[in-house]
């Protein structure tokens, strides 16, 4: 049978972490508190290639060698809503949303061939795949490829500089190799979360200063809003101490001397 699928807007599936391309990470810097997710996927799983091509190869203690894709993602807990999401279930920036919630349900960091089961709305999810939905996939082919290849390209784009990020990690905090051995197999294996700050200051980004400023008040907001939940310990730890490291980095990122302006050449 032919998959049909079609969104009725019901708002289920936003919430909690959305992963996200670096562009529109940067572009949603001021909406969505953002950490890097990493997740290991074994030489032995279906999309280990592609994995190679879009995060890090990386050998672990146990000298096994992983894929990792590392993703700047939403940041919130499962139970909470995108802040974007209106009360209605829809979406309040629908026209710029990222590419993430574009693409769905497909998923390209797994092989084009591999996305049937992504079609099964997962519980409580109101997606329509009755007859009176278009078809979206024939043959293990996506119909209407333009967001799922857009995604695509965008994370095989940015994969140099996740890399980037990978080795700087590797070399200034490599106990992160001995938290990822310790993660279970299997696609359900789990992933490792690092903050964002760690991320701009790898990359050095010229635009760290504003990242961060725009950051900053997200994760004071976060923080504030996990902290009398015992089951979000985690998330509010986080918050609380990105927060922090955010105002340290617009902080010193604002205050670096500005280059003087280039001389013409006359
Ligand atoms: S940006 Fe819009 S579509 Fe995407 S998760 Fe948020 S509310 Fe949903
Ligand atoms: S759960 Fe399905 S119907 Fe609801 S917003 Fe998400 S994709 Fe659309």
């Amino acid at each position: 049978m032919e998959p049909r699928f079609s969104c009725t807007a019901c708002g289920a599936c936003c919430h909690g972490w959305l992963p996200l391309t670096l562009a529109d990470a940067v572009a949603h810097a001021g909406r969505f508190p953002l950490a890097m997710v990493w997740t290991p996927v074994r030489p032995n799983a279906r999309s280990y290639d592609l994995a190679t091509r879009l995060g890090a190869t990386l050998r672990l203690p146990n000298r096994k060698t992983v894929a990792v894709l590392i993703v700047p993602t939403a940041y919130l807990p499962p139970s909470h809503p995108c802040p974007e999401l209106r009360d209605d279930g829809r979406c309040a920036i629908h026209g710029t949303k990222p590419s993430r919630c574009r693409t769905m349900p497909f998923y390209p960091y797994r092989e084009e061939r591999d996305q049937a089961d992504l079609l099964i709305p997962r519980k409580g999810w109101a997606c329509d795949v009755s007859a009176a939905a278009p078809a979206v996939y024939r043959n293990h082919t996506i119909l209407d490829r333009t967001d799922f290849d857009r995604e695509r390209a965008e994370l095989l784009d940015q994969a140099p500089v996740i890399r980037r990020y990978a080795d700087y990690m590797v070399k200034y905090m490599p106990w992160i190799l001995g938290e990822l051995a310790k993660l279970p197999p299997g696609p359900a294996g789990g992933s490792l979360v690092t903050s964002l700050s760690s991320f701009l200051t790898a990359t050095r980004r010229p635009d760290a200063a504003q990242i961060a400023a725009a950051q900053a008040p997200l994760f004071q907001a976060m923080a504030g809003r996990t902290r009398d939940d015992p089951a979000l310990r985690d998330y509010h730890r986080n918050y609380a101490g990105w927060a922090r490291e955010m105002e340290a980095l617009a902080r010193r990122a604002s205050a670096q001397p500005t280059p003087p302006p280039a001389q013409d050449a006359t």
